[in-house]
């Protein structure tokens, strides 16, 4: 499982990494405006959050070992239901 660390000392609360996480890892606690790593186990990799942290308390480190779907190989288009 990947894992998202956040350095919550160094953060700002600026929420941006919470509002740019589309796979809804991130989540945020209003109480002590600082989002929380609710879902690692969603996150996609796609570094958004922190490449876009204005303080760069953010490190995504990625889990390799952790199974990927297969490439399909081969010409798969279709054309309105049969395949090309
Ligand atoms: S790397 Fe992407 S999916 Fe993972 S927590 Fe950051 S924004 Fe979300
Ligand atoms: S983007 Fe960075 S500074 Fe802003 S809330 Fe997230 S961790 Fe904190």
């Amino acid at each position: 499982m990947n894992e998202v660390k956040i350095d919550l000392e160094a953060c700002n609360g600026c929420r941006t990494c919470y509002e740019a996480c589309f796979a809804d890892v991130l989540r945020w606690d209003e109480a002590v405006k600082r989002p929380i790593v609710a879902y690692p186990e969603d996150c996609v990799e796609c570094n958004v959050c922190e490449l876009n942290c204005p303080g760069n308390c953010i490190e995504v480190v990625v889990d390799w070992d952790k199974y990927y779907p297969p490439v399909i190989e081969g010409d798969f288009r279709c054309e309105i239901g049969r395949e090309v």
